[in-house]
């Protein structure tokens, strides 16, 4: 499920390209120029279990500890064609897919006892699977919705149809850099900045079918060439929906030239990332007067959005922007837009000629990808992202037993604790802040596993005989949930990720920590093994997730997710000067994403700080966990490795990362996230206590000079 608010609640691992690639399925029969296996021929899905003679022996691990802990694994394990990058979680993915397909594989025969949850999921299954269906049917289905546009009379007919847009795709509503998928803007409920207790209406930046508004404005051959491909898809898609090749490349340069005006005007992410800058209150009025082009009464009817007390404009620049530019164009090269975005967010969803289109471009050409998932795949990525709450009760049934859940519960409070000794022992905090923040430590809700109360999806119409249709269903249900909880207190218990989610998330308005069983899981999670490894694994993720409510972003709102400073002014500029520290050790070159490619890390600050800081706190959690057993973290075990060297060890082997080089340029560019091999290496470089487990010297690599320390 994706996030809808801003700031998103920040995301664990590859969220964001991951998010992206599976947002756009589509089919593809093309042969696979590398000698790997397609990820559905692997039958019987394997869980990867941590393993301390993984580690390359014959390298020094105060060289490089990334490549010595996984060069072995990386070796052996290429990406598969029809993947963009391949992990040691990989296994997991596919084991937690083979679950959901074979739930819903079994829903799908007809049985008149089938429960109303087995109807659900069992005939939105059949309709997903039935390709031949959906081949006789064509583009039949979209043909309402294009007859809509065409029959606009006037601009002042675009609200409407921008309305229905938002209800029929999924996700179609929500904006923000990194999900640029809302036609003209987004539009959501979201909880108030200033009184997290109170939902308000938040309206968005949006308008861009490419990830973020670089992608448009980049100067450099490269980027040209990206854009100059994105238009050719474009008149392809537009040709395939029946318009003539001169007509279809018309209008795809409208769509360019209106596209790159909204990038233009976007706020960009780095400066998104301080949420005073997107908390621009309005009255109805005030909206009404930014963007009069846009008939904000007939939108706010048309998606049965309740009266809010104040409505949150992120970006009123943008909309100025856009008032200019619906003034600016005429009807048609609306119409040509809107005819975009419906053919565009279909066209997964219809017939392989799209299927195939749409593949090409977004996942080959963007993200690399060599062949498109299986089918079955893609069924489950789009069952998980519309029926949730459905499908994951059936999986928590079968992969998540309560011995996990208390075992997690457990580690969550020994990493609580071990972050209050480390606020109480900290040189650089004043006893007042420090209260402050033990008060917002204290407010954590910790979310294990799965929501205690199930989503009601009884309202959504699932058919078995129309994938296009159950889509829009779902799409609307969700938007119209979201809409509908303005003016609503807020409710604290609800889930943004699903229970088979391999992620897990902090949120900074509700002040709770939230990890689906997805991720408890092996390698992340294994009940089979000691607390060295669970710590260095899902112990690190852990920590990582409650330092987000402490780094550059979480730490500017209270124990009651409000928006509001609570720290002394001489704390608050020692905090800056460590996180400067963090954001200037990750502005780095990434050769691996392409020749010249830099991090930026202030928009990866937030991230790594979480990394840097959850790790202490896992390490720090272990060694109170082995002092009560009557041990140290320097005692050998069995295998003759420390105890710190295993959880160093099984930390570094949970990031084992493939990465095809298009999708780390897409991570390095467009997500607040370091890649694998950084959140080992710098982070590890960091720490004397890092230095310690493997007897590294000052002068190597893995011995930082400028050693960085938040938390
Ligand atoms: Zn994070």
């Amino acid at each position: 499920m994706p996030i809808s608010r801003i700031p998103a609640a920040v995301v664990f691992a590859f969220a964001v390209s991951a998010a992206f690639a599976q947002s756009i399925p589509a089919q593809n029969a093309r042969p696979s120029s590398l000698a790997v296996a397609a990820s559905d021929e692997t039958k019987d899905p394997k869980l990867e279990h941590f393993d301390p003679d993984l580690a390359d022996k014959s390298l020094d691990p105060c060289d490089d500890f990334y490549k010595y802990s996984c060069s072995k694994w990386t070796t052996a394990n290429p990406i598969p064609a029809d993947q963009v990058f391949w992990t040691t979680g990989s296994g997991l993915e596919l084991w937690n897919e083979g679950v959901l397909r074979d739930t819903m594989e079994a829903a799908s025969k007809p049985d008149a006892n089938r429960t109303a949850v087995q109807q659900k999921i069992g005939d939105y299954w059949a309709a997903c699977m039935d390709e031949s269906g959906i081949e006789a049917a064509g583009m039949k289905p979209l043909q309402p919705e294009l007859a809509r546009i065409a029959a606009m009379k006037s601009k002042k007919d675009l609200t409407a149809e921008v309305a229905r847009l938002h209800h029929l795709y999924p996700g179609a509503w929500q904006a923000g850099d990194n999900q640029s998928n809302s036609p003209l803007f987004g539009f959501t409920g979201a909880q108030d900045y200033d009184n997290a207790a109170m939902v308000v209406a938040q309206i968005d930046q949006g308008g861009l079918g490419l990830p973020n508004r670089d992608y448009y404005l980049g100067t450099d051959d490269k980027s040209k060439e990206l854009l100059s491909k994105y238009r050719t898809h474009i008149q392809k898609m537009f040709i395939l929906s029946g318009e003539a090749e001169t007509q279809a490349a018309a209008d795809a340069a409208t769509v360019i030239e209106i596209e790159t005006a909204m990038a233009q005007a976007q706020m960009d992410n780095v400066k998104r990332r301080d949420p005073k800058n997107i908390n621009n209150k309005m009255s109805l009025a005030q909206v009404r007067e930014l963007t009069p082009a846009i008939d904000w009464d007939m939108y706010l009817k048309a998606v049965k959005a309740p009266a809010s007390d104040h409505y949150i404009v992120t970006s009123p620049d943008f909309f100025r922007a856009e008032e200019k530019l619906i003034a600016d164009h005429p009807l048609a090269h609306w119409q040509a837009y809107l005819r975009w975005w419906a053919i565009h967010r279909s066209a997964p969803l219809l017939s392989k000629a799209f299927v195939d289109e749409n593949f090409d471009f977004f996942s080959h050409t963007l993200a690399g990808q060599e062949q498109n998932q299986p089918r079955w795949r893609r069924c489950v990525h789009n069952a998980d992202r519309d029926l949730g709450e459905a499908l994951g009760q059936a999986y928590v049934d079968h992969a998540f037993p309560p011995e996990s859940k208390a075992r997690t519960l457990q580690m969550v409070h020994a990493i609580e604790t071990a972050l209050n000794s480390d606020i109480q022992s900290l040189s650089w905090m004043s006893q007042a802040t420090k209260e402050q923040a033990i008060v917002k430590l204290k407010g954590i809700e910790d979310k294990i596993g799965y929501p205690s109360h199930w989503r009601d999806y009884s309202s959504v119409k699932i058919v078995r005989d129309s994938f296009l249709s159950n889509v829009g269903q779902a799409s609307s249900f969700e938007f119209e949930r979201w809409v509908a909880k303005i003016g609503r207190p807020v409710d604290r218990s609800e889930w943004t990720m699903t229970p088979p989610t391999i992620n897990a998330y902090y949120d900074p308005q509700l002040n709770t920590i939230n990890f689906p069983a997805g991720i408890l899981q092996p390698p992340f999670f294994d009940p089979a093994k000691d607390d060295a490894v669970n710590f260095g694994a899902i112990g690190m993720v852990i920590g990582h997730e409650i330092i987000h409510g402490f780094d550059d972003e979480g730490r500017k709102f209270d124990a009651k997710g409000n928006l509001r400073d609570w720290w002394t002014a001489e704390d608050a500029k020692n905090y800056d000067e460590r996180g400067k520290c963090i954001s200037d050790e990750y502005t780095q070159e990434v050769p691996e994403a392409g020749a010249g490619v830099k991090q930026n890390g202030l928009l990866t600050q937030g991230e790594d700080t979480a990394d840097n800081g959850g790790i202490h706190l896992a390490l720090a959690a272990l060694e109170a966990d082995l002092r009560q057993q009557g041990k140290s973290l320097d005692d050998k075990g069995e295998d003759g490795w420390t105890y710190r060297q295993r959880f160093f060890l099984s930390n570094a082997y949970s990031w084992c990362a493939n990465v095809r080089p298009q999708i780390a340029k897409l991570v390095v560019t467009t997500d607040p996230h370091s890649l694998p091999k950084f959140r080992i290496d710098n982070v590890m470089s960091n720490m004397p206590e890092f230095e310690q487990a493997f007897g590294c010297k000052a002068g190597q690599k893995m011995v930082r000079e400028n050693a960085c320390r938040v938390w």
